[in-house]
């Protein structure tokens, strides 16, 4: 199996009878040499959960299981001899393969995105956004033109889905908690929030009513709320949006999309959606080969689109471990049954809209339904209690605001270029 994310580990899950019963031996082969947690990321990248703590290390995951782990990038597939490429020039034969490499970042081809902007996917993206966000702070502490200033405090997320609107939510927080406290010389009035939505509300799939609220929300807090704009282009220090206007900044979060995964070779199946892996109504890329979660372009038994939510994986693992169990045997395959549980979008300290299995929620419920529900879905007991000591404490301290990153890659006081700030200076009216 390729992936240790929700996906691959609900395969092992689901593929335990069968294991103990010596009739599958599962490889599990990942990159990282750890599950991470995503919905807790932006607390991470904002210093309010310790970022060891929405890891669990899968060695451990595998170990007691009886399932191999290989921690080693898959590099290439070859389907004729059923064989994968890893790093280092090692290679691995399967028999079947079951797929659940995750998504990667969708740039959607906008001239600039990729080099200057902060991708917002992995644990790495969040402790990289965390320092380069804590450097903002420091050098507008040292800086003299406000110009200068107000761009450095000046933040832009693209994409107004739940991750855009958390992560909008998390900074706000941290800035107006912890950061004005810290850094009394920064004049707060300096600080900005920009969200870019290029639909006609946040949160679009989601319940309108709660796209209301959440938008409300994020609005009473400061976040300026930009919808029906798309980032154009962006350069080192600013951010074009669609209709010409500027945003001085040298932050700008990427949430706007995902795309299949990537290999070093391309596939050697035909795509589906957004890069995606097709599959067809069992789960099938090819003979021997499935596809889970994030990575596999699914519809359901009505030809609806699966979302790529940790749902989603969780369900086509389970239809796949059947099928795949069921061919081998020559008894009838499944089609998947897609039920939307719900969902949960953090919006801060005791300020969160949820919907349970159709039921909406907000406000303070909500918000001890998230704590409680990410506590409870959390891998391991000891991350169980990591993570609700830090959701706990969270109540009382301030957010953590070490600076944990290789300095040399940070923007640097003389990269900085008053003129860049002033000159692009020009106010966006709402839409
Ligand atoms: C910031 C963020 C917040 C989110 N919040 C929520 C939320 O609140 N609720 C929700 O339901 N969903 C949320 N999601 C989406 C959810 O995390 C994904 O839908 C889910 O993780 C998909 O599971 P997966 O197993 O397909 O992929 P992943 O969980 O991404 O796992 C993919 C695994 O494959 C590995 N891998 C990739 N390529 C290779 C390779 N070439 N070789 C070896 N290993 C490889 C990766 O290292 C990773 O471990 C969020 C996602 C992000 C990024």
């Amino acid at each position: 199996m390729i992936g240790g994310g929700f996906g691959g580990l609900d395969v092992c899950k689901s593929l335990r009878r069968a294991q103990r019963a010596g009739r599958v031996q599962l490889t599990l082969v990942d990159k990282e040499n750890f599950f991470q947690f995503n919905p807790l990321l932006p607390e991470v990248a904002t210093g309010a959960v310790e970022t060891r703590h929405i890891v669990y290390p899968l060695r451990a995951f595998c170990g007691p299981r009886g399932i191999r782990f290989i921690r080693n990038k898959v590099r290439a597939i070859h389907a004729e001899t059923r064989t994968l490429s890893l790093h280092n020039g090692l290679s691995l034969q399967y028999d079947q393969l079951v797929i659940a490499a995750g998504a990667s970042t969708n740039w959607f081809n906008i001239p600039g995105a990729e080099a200057h902007a902060f991708p917002f996917k992995s644990l790495m993206d969040a402790i990289r956004l965390r320092a380069h966000v804590v450097e903002m702070w420091e050098l507008a502490d040292q800086a003299e033109d406000p110009e200068v200033r107000r761009q450095l405090l000046t933040f832009v997320v693209a994409g107004g889905g739940i991750t855009g609107v958390e992560v909008c939510a998390s900074l706000m927080e941290m800035f107006q908690r912890t950061m004005v406290r810290l850094y009394p010389n920064v004049p707060a009035s300096l600080v900005s929030v920009h969200l870019i939505e290029a639909g006609e509300r946040l949160l679009g799939g989601l319940q309108e009513a709660h796209a209301r609220v959440a938008e409300g929300h994020l609005r009473s807090v400061g976040v300026k709320v930009f919808l029906h704009r798309k980032v154009a282009q962006v350069d080192k220090g600013r951010v074009t949006l669609d209709d010409g206007a500027v945003i001085p900044a040298h932050t700008l979060v990427w949430t706007t999309g995902i795309r299949g995964p990537a290999l070093d070779s391309p596939w050697p199946w035909p795509l589906g959606r957004a890069g995606r892996l097709k599959v067809d109504e069992h789960g099938r890329v090819d003979d021997g080969v499935w596809a889970v979660g994030d990575a596999a372009d699914w519809a359901d038994e009505q030809g609806r689109p699966v979302p790529q939510v940790a749902q989603g994986a969780f369900q086509t693992a389970r239809i796949v471990c059947h099928n795949l169990l069921a061919e081998s045997e020559g008894k009838p395959k499944k089609t998947l049954r897609y039920k939307d549980l719900g969902y949960i979008v953090g919006l801060g300290r005791h300020s969160t809209v949820a919907s349970v299995m159709g039921l909406p929620i907000s406000g303070s419920l909500a918000w001890y339904f998230w704590a409680f529900y990410y506590l409870f879905a959390m891998v391991g007991f000891r991350k169980q209690v990591e993570v609700a000591t830090d959701v706990f404490k969270g109540l009382f301290v301030l957010h953590d605001t070490s600076q944990i990153h290789e300095r040399r890659r940070m923007l640097r006081a003389e990269d900085l270029d008053p003129e860049l700030g002033a000159e692009a200076q020009r106010p966006l009216p709402p839409r």
